[in-house]
């Protein structure tokens, strides 16, 4: 169980409802990060009263560092700052809630420390799995996913010492906003439609990510590094009301499945509390109350970011941190107004088709695979 945490991204989505966790069940909290929010850094640095707390810029780390004049925190800045909190000595565990590729380099810093690892920040793992999970197994560190999916994979695979009785696993899709809908009729949504999640209340990349199901992709590759299962032993099933969280199939044909209401502090409070469990605040499930759960094949002709996932996948290398780079950036131009929502799969499966990919064998290869990505993205939409 996790006794003092770093928590890099505190301020989203993720990261307040780890803090409301932590508060919860006791659990110090010695690293603090945020981006531009400077106002709740402020208020969360005051009730967890962290040893260092880090904002995105020099600038935003000045003001901070007088409004916090009467407190014991230090304050830094910037990627060494990011780096900085996740090596802090006095966490046992980071757990990485930026949003972004951004979060690589501090996760490596923190396995460096041999820290172990609560992971949201998917993309980290989409980019650089390969090495995140070298680094890992050579420092002795655990990775424990906090990602609704993939903890309803590892909640199943408890008790199944035996990798080899392992058959496939299921993860479940929500379908976004989108679900059921041709790809004609997707030619004018806008940024709100998109951003209208049906069941979870995220971030705004996430949340278009689960609109254009590039985040089912993200996870599909997610979860080929964190459980070690090929791509081809990894389907995706659309489940609409986000219940089933995740299922695993044994050689004997058995599906186990973790079931819960949407709401991520459940795989929150477990990354944190392994292997043991505690109460949670979140509500009970009323299965009679819900009455149906459906399932549905997803559509990877509609929904194309899929398919490039795939693709990337099978391409290996840096192919998987080119996609991941295109689509942040193309998440980031629809955000923006500049492209249309159909035009984010386009380009994400036209990156992958015009920037040259390659093996990874340091860290610096997936930057670089990153920013080609980036660069091609922002010559061509
Ligand atoms: P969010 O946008 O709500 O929060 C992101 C956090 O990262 C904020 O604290 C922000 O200040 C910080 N941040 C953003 N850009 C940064 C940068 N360039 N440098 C440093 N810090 C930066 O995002 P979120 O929804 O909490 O998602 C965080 C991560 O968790 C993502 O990788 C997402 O895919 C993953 N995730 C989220 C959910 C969810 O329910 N929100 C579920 C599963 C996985
Ligand atoms: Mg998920």
């Amino acid at each position: 169980m996790t006794e003092n945490l770093a928590v890099l991204g505190s301020t989203g989505s993720i990261g307040t409802q780890t803090l409301s966790v932590c508060e919860k069940l006791g659990i110090r909290v010695s690293a603090l990060t945020a981006n531009s929010n400077i106002d709740l850094l402020e208020k969360q640095v005051r009730q967890f009263k962290p040893a260092l707390a880090v904002m995105g810029s020099e600038a935003l780390a000045k003001e901070l560092k007088l409004r916090l004049a009467d407190t014991d925190t230090r304050v830094s800045y910037g990627m060494a700052g990011l780096c900085e909190a996740a090596a802090i000595p006095q966490a046992d565990t980071v757990l990485t809630a930026v949003v972004g590729m951004v979060g690589l380099k501090p996760t490596l810093a923190a396995i460096e420390e041999k820290k172990n690892i609560a992971l949201a920040n998917k993309e980290t793992l989409v980019a650089g799995g390969s090495l995140v999970m070298k680094n890992a197994r050579e420092n002795g560190v655990k990775i424990y996913p906090v990602d609704s999916e993939h903890s309803a994979v590892f909640q199943c695979l408890q008790g199944c010492p035996e990798k080899k009785a392992l058959k496939r696993l299921i993860l479940t899709a929500s379908g976004g906003p989108f679900f059921g809908r041709s790809a004609e009729s997707l030619e004018n949504v806008t940024v709100e439609e998109a951003l209208n999640h049906p069941n979870w209340s995220m971030g705004a990349k996430i949340t278009i990510d689960s609109a254009t199901m590039m985040n089912k992709g993200l996870e599909i590759i997610e979860a080929r590094w964190l459980f070690d299962v090929p791509v081809a032993k990894i389907d995706v099933v659309v489940h609409r009301e986000s219940v089933v969280h995740s299922m695993i199939e044994y050689c004997d044909n058995s599906v186990i499945a973790q079931l819960g209401v949407p709401d991520m502090k459940i795989p929150i409070q477990y990354a944190l509390t392994y292997p043991e469990r505690y109460p949670c605040d979140v509500g009970t499930l009323d299965l009679a109350e819900l009455g149906t759960l459906t399932f549905a094949k997803p559509d990877p002709e509609t929904f194309v970011c899929l398919k490039a996932c795939k693709r990337a996948m099978a391409k290996g290398g840096t192919a998987t941190a080119i996609v991941n780079g295109a689509n942040e950036e193309a998440v980031r131009l629809f955000l923006d107004r500049k492209i249309s929502f159909l035009k984010i799969g386009e380009l994400v499966n036209a990156s992958l088709d015009n920037v040259k990919s390659k093996q990874i064998i340091t860290a610096e290869d997936v930057f670089e695979a990153d920013k080609a990505a980036r660069e091609y993205i922002l010559a061509n939409y």
